[in-house]
């Protein structure tokens, strides 16, 4: 057991086991796919990937790219681990497709207010601003405002 821990340690240079190979209770060679990745100070995030993916799957998937890609593969793989947690069922589909509808309804925000900015412009053309019954027209094109903002509300619990 002592000469064992001894031999490991000179050949790896002090440097503790990956957070992977730890969890795994193997030993971390030089070569150890998951050690750039998973540094033994992050056990977590190790942890993760492994409950949502299994070691042998991301291992396999880290093999099979090219060495510059795999840390952005591990960091794809550890949000879509804590998705998959937060959200068994849809994972990170379901913040996709939340933010999805959520630029769906600032899109027809957008169009409406830009519809109202095309109709208060024509208002202006024909009511000339020195008026005294301009302070008449701001609050009928307000009114304006309203009804069409009741339309979004509707528009958007026919889209639920
Ligand atoms: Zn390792």
């Amino acid at each position: 057991m002592k000469s064992e821990s001894s031999s490991g340690r000179s050949k790896q240079g002090a440097m503790p086991p990956c957070a992977a190979c730890k969890l795994l209770r193997r030993r971390c060679a030089s070569d150890c796919v998951f050690s750039p990745h998973f540094p033994s100070d992050q056990p977590q995030k190790f942890a993760i990937v492994h409950k949502v993916f299994g070691a042998s799957n991301v291992s396999k998937m880290l093999q099979e790219l090219p060495e510059h890609q795999r840390s952005d593969a591990v960091s794809s793989m550890v949000y879509e681990a804590n998705a998959r947690l937060r959200d068994p069922v849809y994972g990170c589909v379901g913040a996709i497709s939340t933010l999805q509808q959520q630029v769906n309804i600032l899109r027809n925000q957008l169009a409406l207010a830009e519809a109202e900015v095309v109709h208060l412009r024509m208002n202006d053309q024909f009511n000339p601003s020195t008026s005294p019954t301009d302070a008449v027209t701001s609050t009928s094109s307000k009114q304006g405002y309203f009804p069409l903002d009741m339309m979004d509300q509707t528009d958007l619990a026919d889209s639920l």
